[in-house]
């Protein structure tokens, strides 16, 4: 399919010639119709799939109509919430892009960062708003925001929403939209509070369901290390050392670990930045603008702070710390080995993740391949045996009888 079928105008379909964007991805193939015939939609997919460009391309062409009208007093038509302010900047970017050959206007609000200019930003008026929801509620409560003439209010990463607490802003700024406006609800994973919210405030919504997760798991090679604790970061370094080449995303789950973790590489002089909620929002842009540059080749994050965001051309992802949820460990690992390139996802485990690899295994339907050749290793002896009866094959990664029978699921 290409992007003339979906029915866009001139001005978007020039700008995404120019992103030399040729054809729609899967979530944009079936959200676009949807959304521009004004149905509230909930979809499952994660950052890499195109959600982005899936929401904002119908948007944009619904309020292109009314950009002349817009001219004076510009009320805010379409707003985006998202967890985080790497996210939000993200997205302004996107929309910034794909509107460059009209003449409407996107503005962006996120905590951690002066209000002054955004009640400028405000005060002069924009057709779109992305917003995190705490700074947008602020603003709101100051009367910089109104949100009277909101068409369009689409919640993006839901879930990681919900999981950061944000539940009751996010109704509260739900109540304060028109009655009238369609929602559409982005989620990478769909638990139950996410489904809940989505009854609560979607009209009769219509779901699109994309699987990254497969497609993560096909292009991306998995390998897991077992090893002490405290012999984590030896074996990180010698691995660095000797095995990892290119641009790697290493995730742990404290911000404490991350810290620990690019002191010990910047003292063994490897170029790492980090990504935490306690840095400075220029902090965290300053980390992540010398990571896409090239300047350094290793980020540390958290799992909060790099959701959502988007860096192309990640060679390895790096699971310093196994996460205890296992859609986390597919959405991490499904940062690499995107647009037709393969990629590395390495994870260490200490004797206490087992358990993780367990879920993780039963989440994904198959076994992470061992490697066992390393100066480091834990107890052989102390490998988990996730599927008992199918013996020792899965060790060697071979797909078990459970990944035959795949089940439909949301993601
Ligand atoms: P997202 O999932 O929205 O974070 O998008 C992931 C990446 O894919 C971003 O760098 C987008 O600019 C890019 N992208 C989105 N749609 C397309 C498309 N149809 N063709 C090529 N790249 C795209």
């Amino acid at each position: 399919m290409h992007f003339k079928e979906l029915q866009l105008n001139k001005p978007i379909l020039r700008a995404l010639a120019e992103k030399k964007y040729d054809n729609p991805t899967l979530v944009q193939e079936r959200a676009i119709p949807l959304i521009l015939a004004k149905h509230d939609v909930i979809a499952s997919a994660q950052t890499g799939t195109g959600k982005t460009a899936a929401y904002a391309l119908p948007i944009l062409q619904l309020l292109f109509d009314k950009q002349d009208a817009a001219k004076k007093g510009r009320k805010i038509k379409s707003l985006i919430i998202c967890p985080t302010r790497e996210l939000a900047i993200q997205i302004e970017e996107n929309f910034k892009s794909y509107s460059t050959h009209t003449k409407l206007k996107t503005g962006v609000v996120f905590g951690g960062a002066s209000i002054e200019p955004q009640k400028q930003l405000l005060k002069k008026g924009v057709d779109i708003l992305i917003a995190t929801p705490g700074r947008l509620l602020d603003l709101h409560k100051q009367d910089f925001v109104n949100l009277s003439q909101i068409e369009t209010l689409v919640l993006d990463e839901a879930d990681l929403m919900l999981d950061m607490g944000f539940i009751d802003d996010v109704k509260k700024i739900e109540r304060l939209c028109t009655k009238e406006k369609q929602v559409l609800l982005f989620s990478a994973t769909m638990p139950h509070k996410v489904t809940e919210l989505a009854k609560s405030i979607l009209k009769d919504p219509k779901k699109v369901a994309v699987a990254p997760n497969s497609s993560a798991s096909d292009t991306v090679h998995q390998v897991l290390y077992y090893t002490p604790k405290p012999n984590k970061i030896e074996l990180c370094l010698h691995l660095l050392r000797r095995k990892i080449e290119g641009n790697i995303l290493i995730f742990r789950r404290t911000k404490y670990g991350v810290e620990k973790l690019e002191s010990s590489l910047l003292k063994n002089n490897f170029k790492a930045s980090s990504l935490h909620g306690d840095k400075s929002q220029s902090d965290r842009q300053t980390a992540l603008n010398q990571f896409k540059k090239g300047e350094t080749n290793i980020l540390i994050a958290t799992d909060v702070a790099a959701r959502g965001i988007d860096i192309n051309d990640l060679d390895v992802v790096l699971n310093f710390d196994l996460p205890n949820i296992p859609e986390t460990y597919v959405h991490r690992i499904g940062r690499t080995g995107r647009a037709g390139k393969t990629g590395i996802a390495y994870s260490l485990c200490a004797a206490d993740e087992k358990k993780y690899v367990a879920s993780i295994q039963r989440l994904i339907l198959q076994d992470i391949p061992v490697e066992d050749e390393h100066p480091y290793p834990l107890d052989p002896s102390a490998k988990p045996q996730v599927h008992k009866k199918q013996g020792s094959k899965h060790r060697k990664g071979r797909k078990s009888e459970a990944s035959k029978k795949k089940k439909k699921r949301w993601y």
